[in-house]
C-alpha cells in the first residue's frame, strides 16, 4: 500500500457513513501509526433523505478517529440534489455514479491524494459479472487495469479481496458506528440485485465462488488488448472514452453550472 502512494501524495477516503468505507478507515487509521499517511475523509451527500442519516455516522465515525472530514453535497456543489437529476432516460445510479465519481477525483486531484475506496470482493465480483453478461471485456480490463492518466489521482480499493460478511464483523467487533440502510433507489439497480443474489445462492454450495470468478476475471483482464483510448473531453478537458465526458453530458441535459465551477466551489470547501 505504502509503495502505491508516493511519498509526497495524501490519501483521500470516501466514506458513505457504511460498514465497508468505516472498516477502511479504521484500518487505514491503525496503518498510519506504522507508516504516516495523511489522511482526509470525504462524504458525498447526493441528497436522498437516507444519506442525511449516513453522514451523521460518518461525521461520527471521523471525530473517533481523528480524521479531517469533508461533506460534499450534490445540491451544494452542482446546484441539485439527485431527485432532481433522474428523468425517463436517465437512471438515478446512473448520474449519481458519475457526479459522484468526478466530485473525489476533484478532492482527490486538488489535495494531491490518492484516492481509496470501500468496495469489497462482493462489489467486485457483481462488477465482474455484470460486465461478462453484458459482453463488456473492455470494462473488465479498465476495472483491474485502468489507463493511467496524467493529474488524475488513481485509486485503491484495499478491501477488494474481503468478503461482506468480514467487514460486517469487523464493524461489530470494533463497535464503529455505521448504518445498513439502502439507498431508495438502489431497487431500480435491477441487474445488480440478480448478480448479488445469484453470487450469494452461489456461495452455498462453492464458497469459493466471488473471489475464484474476480481472480479469473483478473487472469482474463491481463491478457486482453486494450482496445480503448482516453482522450481530453472537448468542454471540460477531463479523460474520457468519447468526445464529451459523461458529466458534461449530464450538465448540458440538466441545465448545470460547467465543470470549472464544481472544481472552484469544491476549493472554497477545502480551503485552498
Ligand atoms: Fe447512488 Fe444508486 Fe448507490 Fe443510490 S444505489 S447511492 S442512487 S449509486
Amino acid at each position: 500500500m505504502r509503495g502505491r502512494i508516493k511519498k509526497e501524495q495524501g490519501l483521500a477516503v470516501a466514506v458513505s457513513g457504511g460498514k465497508d468505507s468505516a472498516v477502511l478507515l479504521h484500518t487505514l487509521t491503525k496503518l498510519r501509526k506504522k507508516f504516516p499517511i495523511n489522511l482526509l475523509a470525504i462524504s458525498i451527500d447526493e441528497g436522498t433523505h437516507y444519506r442525511a442519516q449516513l453522514i451523521e455516522c460518518a461525521k461520527e465515525l471521523c471525530e473517533m478517529l481523528e480524521v479531517k472530514h469533508v461533506v460534499l453535497s450534490f445540491k451544494g456543489i452542482i446546484g441539485k440534489n439527485l431527485d432532481e437529476l433522474v428523468n425517463e432516460n436517465i437512471k438515478a445510479c446512473t448520474v449519481c455514479a458519475i457526479v459522484r465519481r468526478r466530485l473525489l477525483d476533484l478532492v482527490a486531484t486538488l489535495t494531491n491524494s490518492k484516492l481509496a475506496v470501500g468496495h469489497n470482493l462482493d462489489d467486485i465480483a457483481q462488477g465482474v459479472l455484470m460486465n461478462l453478461l453484458r459482453n463488456e471485456p473492455q470494462r473488465l480490463k479498465r476495472m483491474f487495469f485502468p489507463i493511467i492518466k496524467p493529474k488524475m489521482p488513481g485509486r485503491l480499493r484495499p478491501l477488494m479481496w474481503i468478503d461482506e460478511r468480514a467487514t460486517l464483523t469487523y464493524a461489530f467487533l470494533h463497535e464503529l458506528p455505521f448504518m445498513h440502510k439502502k439507498c431508495p433507489y438502489s431497487h431500480r439497480n435491477v441487474i445488480r440485485t440478480q448478480a448479488r443474489e445469484l453470487l450469494q445462492q452461489m456461495s452455498l454450495t462453492l464458497p469459493s465462488a466471488k473471489i475464484g470468478l474476480v481472480k479469473s476475471a483478473l487472469t482474463l483482464a491481463k491478457h486482453l488488448p486494450l482496445t480503448y483510448e482516453e482522450k481530453r473531453c472537448e468542454k471540460c478537458g477531463h479523460w474520457t472514452s468519447g468526445e464529451i465526458c459523461k458529466v458534461c453530458e449530464i450538465i448540458e441535459t440538466f441545465g448545470l453550472e460547467k465543470a470549472e465551477m464544481w472544481e472552484e466551489k469544491i476549493k472554497d470547501r477545502l480551503g485552498i
